[in-house]
């Protein structure tokens, strides 16, 4: 079942993350040569913090024999604890019976282990390849990028991300994303001073913040804040404060808390920090999913929330998926297929995962800890009903038939 029967032989693969190299190992087992463009000169060695993955992301692998290498990755999180800013209990939500939890695991191993296997498998990756334009011919495509290089191929798989390029380029009016009225920050704390929370990630609504954390032993754990910021602000302009000074600011936000907010701020390592920048709402799907020999895979056709935990997952789910259509169609009806196997799922995932964003920004406790967060969350909270989501499997050898 191997063997590419459609017209399909090679690929350009926008995009080095995480759709991207998955992508191009799932289309060389499906006989497609690919090549990963990325736009950075670097790897991403040291960058982005923690991430949860999803169990139907990590399964999804398992069809490209990836899954094994990802499994022992990070640590398990069995459940999330809601709690106010006095640290009560507000609501818990754990894993549905008989799915395995999810995995926390640092954005940067995650990457390498992806690039790693990619590059032990043949698959090349071009660094420092920014796409800026694409242009098709009557038995190709042609990508540009900025550094005035091309590249060509039968097709352009447009893996890169939210604020993807190749989405402007075959939908020029679709939706970017939106400020959701937060800020971002993200650490890691070689000495949390805590005990561990055996597995839990308690979430704070706190006076003035949002705060999570993990504890995984006497010498790791993580966090993240989400800090109300009216006024919109750019990835750069955030950046632009360094650590050294945002600690001390988002500090203070949980002085008032009775949580372990503040001491795990005060005790991170400003090396350990990542200044994420603005949270950004994107609508559940992008309209245009693919144009010609030009298509879309994760978060440049399907962004969720990024509280969802579902957005790598996801990606990995559709670049599998994008390749088994490859395998066994020409290239306009794989992507028909793709679309329709694909958008009914993402769409459903994204609705019942997206927490409302809203009710971190809303301010002081009195409007952040409200009945409309313990509703959303409360839906969460019964797992039974999240099955669905993460009892997805793939079967690579299943024929599409269109
Ligand atoms: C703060 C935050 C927390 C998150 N937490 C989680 C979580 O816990 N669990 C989870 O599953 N998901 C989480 N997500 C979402 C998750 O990171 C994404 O869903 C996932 O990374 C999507 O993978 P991707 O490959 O589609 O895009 P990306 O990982 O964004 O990769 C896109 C790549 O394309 C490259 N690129 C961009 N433009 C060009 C161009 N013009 N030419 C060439 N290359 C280009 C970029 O440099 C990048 O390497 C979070 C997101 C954020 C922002």
């Amino acid at each position: 079942m191997e063997q590419n029967t459609a017209t399909v032989k090679t690929a350009l693969v926008i995009g080095g993350g995480i759709a991207g190299p998955v992508t191009a190992m799932a289309l060389q087992k499906a006989g497609i040569d690919a090549t990963v463009y990325e736009a950075y000169e670097k790897t991403a060695d040291g960058v982005g913090g923690g991430m949860s993955l999803a169990p139907n992301g990590v399964d999804a692998l398992d069809a490209i024999d990836c899954a094994d290498l990802i499994r022992p990755l990070g640590a398990p999180m069995t459940g999330i604890v809601l709690q106010d800013w006095k640290g009560r209990p507000l609501a818990e939500f754990g894993n549905p019976p008989g799915i395995r939890p999810m995995q926390f695991v640092w954005r940067d191993e995650l990457y390498r282990v992806l690039h790693d296997e990619a590059a032990r498998r043949g698959v090349r990756t071009e660094h420092g390849k920014r796409l800026v334009r694409a242009e098709e011919t009557a038995d190709g495509v042609t990508a540009h990028f900025a550094d005035g290089t091309q590249a060509i191929a039968d097709i352009l798989i447009g893996c890169d991300g939210i604020r993807s390029t190749v989405r402007s380029l075959i939908d020029p009016v679709a939706p970017g994303p939106q400020y959701a009225g937060l800020i971002s920050f993200g650490a890691r704390v070689r000495a949390p001073g805590i005990p561990s929370t055996e597995g839990k990630m308690p979430m704070t609504f706190g006076k003035k913040a949002f705060f999570g954390y993990q504890v995984f032993g006497a010498d790791d754990a993580v966090w993240f804040v989400n800090l109300p910021h009216p006024e919109p602000m750019t990835a750069a302009e955030v950046q632009a404060t360094p650590a050294a000074e945002w600690l001390p600011i988002l500090a203070e936000k949980f002085a008032a808390d009775d949580t372990p907010a503040r001491d795990l701020i005060e005790r991170t390592d400003l090396s350990d920090v990542v200044i994420v920048g603005p949270m950004e709402n994107m609508p559940p799907t992008t309209v245009t999913w693919s144009q010609g020999r030009i298509v879309l895979v994760g978060d440049a056709v399907h962004a969720p929330s990024s509280s969802s935990g579902q957005g790598a997952s996801l990606s990995i789910e559709s670049a599998i998926q994008l390749a088994r259509c490859l395998r066994d169609l020409p290239y306009a009806e794989a992507f028909a297929a793709y679309e329709a196997e694909r958008r009914p799922r993402v769409e459903r995932v994204i609705k019942e995962t997206t927490r409302k964003n809203a009710s971190k920004a809303a301010g002081p406790v009195g409007r952040v800890v409200n009945a409309y967060a313990i509703r959303i969350f409360g839906k969460l909270g019964k797992p039974e009903k999240m099955t669905w989501i993460f009892d997805y499997r793939i079967d690579w050898d299943a024929k599409v038939t269109g």
